[in-house]
């Protein structure tokens, strides 16, 4: 059977495939499945970005600036950097900058290893490309298509995990011409889904409910509440993607109710822009609370109060006791996180024979080769 969800050689399955003739490299993110051409930075651009980074805020930013100037090739629905920045998660752009990295600082990289157990250093030559494995998200459009193709050329095959999502999406598409049918035109569509149909029916719920019954009572929101400024085609295509998802977690010291989700480019940007002058480590604090949408409570008469605004996310989050962060990280790995490329290693210790892995975060492999070079 093929395991075409981790395919053992990500070049033979199209993923990331050199093209002789142009120096370009094809990426499909993995989380929202879409497809990009990539090419490598200029020597001017590289110096670009070497001098105006004075803040880590705007280093976040100039790389994703990089990135944008860097796609030579877009799917269509993606019409401009505001569209990218919606459309594009930073597990998706780890992707991206994996393609620009290999095309402007090649695929051979020295390494100073050093051994965790013995703490013996010893310089290593590693071939990224060796490294290279992807985890991509099973309920996006493109893999869905894939798998239906695959399966229907191999009649053998038979994925649990894609069968489940092809199940959800008809399901979905059942429960919406459902309420099409029954609704008053000033309703929107995701909030009374629940309430519509019958228990009965064994229609699972869209949120991925974790520790328990879900706690929120379905509200029902008028229209115009919506946001509608997107364009119809990214706003779909939203709706039907990883960044729609949404997963509430019971936390049990707290007693909150945490709803964890995977943000986007859009959202990460949304967050520094409220610290612009915050050191490194600042940053990391706040954007360590970017994978929540918002906190739920009961207060003590019974009314649910959520707590959406970003800075009061922030504040609740610190003062959270540690297990609770705990299963709030662990969520988010669980459900998203997973979903990425990643890049690492194994090898034997000659001194101490320990076997090592090491993992190489390429955000900061990048700043690191943009700096030195
Ligand atoms: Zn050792």
């Amino acid at each position: 059977m093929t395991n075409f969800r981790k395919p053992p050689n990500p070049i033979e399955y199209g993923i990331f495939n050199i093209k002789i003739d142009y120096p370009e490299y094809t990426v499909v993110t993995p989380q929202t499945g879409l497809e990009y051409g990539v090419r490598s930075l200029s020597v001017s651009e590289v110096n670009r970005i070497k001098s105006s980074i004075t803040t880590p805020s705007s280093a976040v930013k100039l790389m994703n600036e990089a990135i944008w100037s860097a796609i030579v090739r877009k799917p269509s629905i993606v019409k401009n950097f505001d569209d990218f920045m919606r459309l594009t998660t930073d597990k998706d752009r780890e992707a991206l900058l994996y393609g620009i990295y290999l095309e402007t600082f090649g695929n051979e990289k020295d390494f100073t290893l050093t051994c965790r157990n013995c703490g013996t250093e010893r310089l290593s030559k590693i071939i990224l490309d060796n490294c290279f494995s992807i985890n991509a998200y099973p309920g996006s459009e493109s893999m869905k298509n894939q798998y239906r193709v695959v399966k229907s050329i191999e009649k053998d095959t038979l994925d649990p995990t894609m069968e489940e999502e092809i199940r959800k999406e008809s399901l979905k598409k059942l429960r919406e011409n459902l309420i099409k049918q029954n609704l008053p035109s000033n309703v929107t569509v995701d909030d009374s889904i629940n309430e519509l149909i019958p228990e009965s029916t064994d229609i699972p719920s869209d949120d991925n409910m974790m520790g328990g019954e879900p706690i929120e009572p379905v509200r029902i929101k008028p229209k115009d509440e919506a946001e509608e400024t997107e364009s119809d085609e990214v706003t779909e295509f939203i709706k039907n993607s990883i960044i729609s998802s949404e997963t509430k977690v019971s936390l049990p010291v707290s007693k909150f109710v945490a709803v964890v989700f995977q943000p986007t480019l859009k959202d990460e940007d949304e967050l520094l822009n409220k610290l612009p002058f915050g050191q490194k480590k600042q940053l990391d604090l706040l954007t360590e609370t970017v994978i929540l949408k918002r906190f739920e409570l009961t207060n003590q008469n019974s009314e649910l109060i959520k707590i959406t605004s970003r800075m009061d996310i922030y504040e609740q989050y610190q003062n959270l006791p540690y297990r609770d962060k705990n299963i709030i990280i662990d969520a988010y790995r669980d459900n998203y996180g997973q979903y990425s490329i990643s890049l690492s290693t194994t090898w034997l210790c000659t001194n101490c024979g320990f076997d090592n892995t090491m993992s190489l975060d390429l955000v900061t492999q990048f700043f690191r080769m943009v700096a030195t070079s």
